[in-house]
């Protein structure tokens, strides 16, 4: 018992301050994997390894040795494997890194996308031209991407409005904005099956609302019935924006006063806790 206590104290004791700090990375580099992860895939990816690291320190403890060969001899195929499986969350993840600070000249600015989007849906909705553009957040949209055609361009109003223009090949179905480009046009996304969904609302407001149902991506649609304006988020359709409360909404829900210019920490100043629900 003493012993013990002898050794709590100087493992206590010989702590020097670079090892707080050596501590507080770790504790920090965990905490941000965790809530980049959470609600995605790679969420229950990790519950799985979670799961898999347990049976093994049963085996250990209880000395099932085949049981533990095997895990002792499949470790490396598993780190591996781990980073096929986790490739795109990785993907995401460098490229939030490259879009601080001292890269963040080499990107798009994620501010000048929505921009260009508003641009682009205002100049759609006076000519009853009607779109459905996707941008998607952390989780990701591959399990909706077969048959949509791949683009990976960079973002831009003239671009956006050139593929909604009717008859054209890649008018029909959603654009998905994937990391400031548009990855892919002509995708056609799962309709919301919710019956509290009035019977006027069309096909492409119910794809709108469907995707955010069952991701956390946004969709903004424009009516080429109505003109107007609407933008879906987890399930919700909120109709008829005008741009400035749009872009403000777009704003807040890509997240940019987290990362982007002094400009839009000091609207957030500005605007107190307004449209803070909006946010995932
Ligand atoms: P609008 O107000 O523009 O008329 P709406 O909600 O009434 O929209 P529809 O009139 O049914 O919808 O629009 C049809 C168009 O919506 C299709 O031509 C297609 O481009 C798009 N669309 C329909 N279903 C999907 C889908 N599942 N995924 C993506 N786009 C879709
Ligand atoms: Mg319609």
């Amino acid at each position: 018992m003493f012993e013990s206590l002898d050794w709590l104290v100087n493992v206590i004791t010989s702590i020097k301050w670079y090892d707080v700090i050596d501590i507080l990375i770790v504790a920090v580099i965990i905490y941000y994997l965790l809530k980049f992860l959470i609600g995605t895939r790679g969420w229950q990816i990790l519950i799985g390894i979670f799961f898999i690291l347990s049976l093994w320190l049963l085996a250990k403890i209880l000395q099932l040795r085949t049981v533990e060969w095997i895990f002792d001899n499949l470790w490396t195929i598993g780190i591996f494997l781990l980073i096929v499986v986790f490739q795109p969350e990785i993907r995401r993840g460098l490229a939030k890194i490259g879009e601080t600070g001292i890269f963040r000249g080499l990107f798009l600015s994620r501010k000048k996308v929505i921009d260009e989007v508003i641009r682009a849906a205002t100049f759609m909705a006076e000519r009853k031209i009607g779109a459905l553009i996707v941008f998607e957040r952390t989780i990701d949209l591959d399990n909706y991407t077969e048959g949509c055609v791949k683009l990976n361009a960079d973002t831009s109003l003239e671009l956006l409005i050139s593929i909604f223009i009717p008859q054209t090949p890649l008018h029909d179905g959603a654009v998905i904005i994937r990391d400031q480009k548009i990855a892919l046009a002509r995708c056609f996304l799962p309709l919301t099956i919710n019956p509290n969904i009035p019977k006027n609302i069309g096909t492409r407001h119910r794809a709108a609302i469907g995707i955010t149902e069952e991701t956390d991506a946004v969709a903004l649609v424009v009516s080429e019935e109505r003109g107007e304006i609407s933008l879906a988020v987890d399930g919700k359709l909120y109709k008829g924006l005008d741009s400035l409360t749009l872009r403000n909404k777009l704003i807040d829900l890509l997240g940019i006063e987290k990362r982007d210019t002094v400009e839009v920490i000091l609207g957030r100043f500005k605007k107190g806790k307004k449209g803070k629900k909006w946010k995932k």
